[in-house]
């Protein structure tokens, strides 16, 4: 049988780091062995799932990239299907009706805390005869779960793990209105989708020999499991908002590619030698479940702003480009008219850590900037800077042609006509065209702003150094 995953998120709120993660591993894991990856949005908790969360994750998947081959599928448009398979364990009394009331439960619960015993249903209506059942009274649908017996199962990242039916209570499949819930919705839907690996976080390895249960009484093939471990944040806490950002989109909004998020996440609980860099190609050929760590990671956003940088550098520039443009946009930076993005790609990367900065590290190739760095200006914009700059500035009028090489030769001859070392023409021309101290290579970057800016630029550097004087 081909392998076929799913990822089964609940929609009631934004896609966050963890969930990409084990969509990830499902992902993986269907690709490696050419089978297929289902996408289920487990949307029956009707109070707290929301539209904008089902958008938030199809918008977060197509983000990363991660394609999946059947689906969505809705939970709420299956409610006829699951009302089947629960009058078919009734009819086969695998299930049945339960009366009892709130009021009862809560005292059955109080005594059971009171005795430290095990918390659960007592089976107070397992046995009810058809007399006794009032349908007509308000009731939820229970299933029965074997009195006796262990349930076994290999999880493929955990190991083998065992739990005795004496601790597993009679679970609800059906509410009092009629909806199915969680446990049941699962069993079902991994049944009819035929799912062959249940890949998930370890906060439902409780719910498994549960699941296992209502499989075996719906007469189902098993699929295997493989829990994993939850992601921790750097001060190990369980990974929530409180640790920043952990909806996937907001890495988006952040400047993080998606490659270097996967790549990011892929190794967050799971690891290749010593290998850091993995394409998704890479990902797909070498992942196996069972080199997933058992023990929880913990999240790092020092590495994971070293891979975007690495990933900012490495792809192609037009790959890149794709992405930072989104970013262009947030910033209202418009490059049209001015050099190709893609030449700039090579000559920042090095320079920033996330497309958002490198958006805003380019800006000036565009536009004018509005105030020079403060810094910068009052180390370089002195006084003895006048002269240079004035000098510089009658030569690149003349420029014979302006390319990068003919306008390194005329700082280089401006620096020598006044007998001054390059840095005393270089960086207060760097601070007059760029605003601020750093920059790729001068030549080329005077090349690529421009002679109409560069020199409008540098009369402003001018002015500034007039405003000075008249102020000291
Ligand atoms: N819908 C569940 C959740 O979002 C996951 C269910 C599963 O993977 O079995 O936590």
């Amino acid at each position: 049988m081909s392998v076929k995953t799913r990822f089964a998120p609940s929609p009631t709120g934004y896609l966050h780091v963890g969930g990409a993660r084990t969509a990830l591993y499902c992902y993986l894991h269907a690709k490696k062995t050419s089978g297929d990856f289902v996408l289920r949005i487990e949307d029956t908790d009707r109070e707290r799932s929301t539209d904008e969360s089902v958008q938030a994750i199809l918008d977060g998947m197509e983000w990363l990239g991660l394609s999946h081959d059947e689906g969505p599928y809705y939970q709420t448009k299956r409610f006829d299907r699951y009302a089947v398979v629960k009058e078919h364990l009734l009819a086969e009394g695998k299930a049945y009706p339960c009366f009892c009331s709130k009021e009862r439960l809560d005292a059955l619960r109080e005594e059971q805390m009171q005795n430290k015993q095990n918390i659960g249903y007592d089976g107070h209506c397992r046995n009810l005869t058809v007399q006794e059942q009032d349908l007509s009274q308000p009731h939820v649908i229970r299933f029965k779960n074997p009195l006796d017996g262990v349930v076994t199962f290999d999880d493929l990242i955990k190991g083998e793990i065992s739990v005795s039916n004496a601790e597993l209570d009679d679970l609800i499949i059906a509410r009092t209105d009629g909806t199915p819930t969680y446990n049941f919705t699962v069993v079902v839907d991994d049944l009819d989708m035929k799912i062959t690996h249940v890949i998930r976080g370890d906060d439902h390895v409780n719910n498994t020999p549960r699941q296992i249960n209502m499989i075996e009484a719906i007469g189902g093939q098993r699929p295997l499991f493989a829990h994993v471990p939850m992601i921790l944040g750097d001060d190990g806490k369980r990974l929530s908002k409180r640790h920043g950002a952990v909806s996937v989109m907001q890495y988006r909004d952040d400047g993080y590619l998606p490659q270097a998020l996967l790549n990011y996440l892929v190794r967050l609980g799971w690891s290749h030698g010593d290998q850091e860099i993995f394409s998704l190609e890479d990902m797909v050929h070498l992942f196996a479940l069972e080199d997933v760590n058992r023990a929880p990671s913990a999240f790092n956003t020092e590495k994971l702003n070293w891979l975007n940088q690495q990933y900012m550098k490495s792809l192609p520039a037009t790959e890149v480009v794709n992405h930072l443009e989104w970013h262009l946009e947030q910033q209202k930076i418009n490059t049209d008219g001015g050099v190709a993005v893609e030449l700039l790609i090579p000559e920042m990367a090095e320079r920033v850590k996330t497309l958002k900065e490198l958006a805003s590290a380019i800006r000036y190739f565009y536009e004018d900037y509005q105030e020079f760095d403060p810094n910068a200006a009052k180390k370089h914009l002195r006084p003895v800077a006048r002269q240079p700059l004035e000098l510089a500035k009658e030569k690149l009028v003349e420029a014979a042609d302006w390319s990068a090489e003919t306008l390194h030769q005329i700082v280089s001859d401006t620096a020598s006509e006044l007998e001054l070392g390059m840095g005393k023409v270089g960086m207060p021309l760097r601070v007059a065209i760029t605003g601020a101290g750093m920059s790729p290579d001068l030549g080329i970057t005077l090349e690529w702003i421009g002679k109409e800016a560069v020199l409008r630029r540098i009369d402003k550097a001018l002015d500034f150094i007039t405003k000075r004087e008249a102020s000291s």
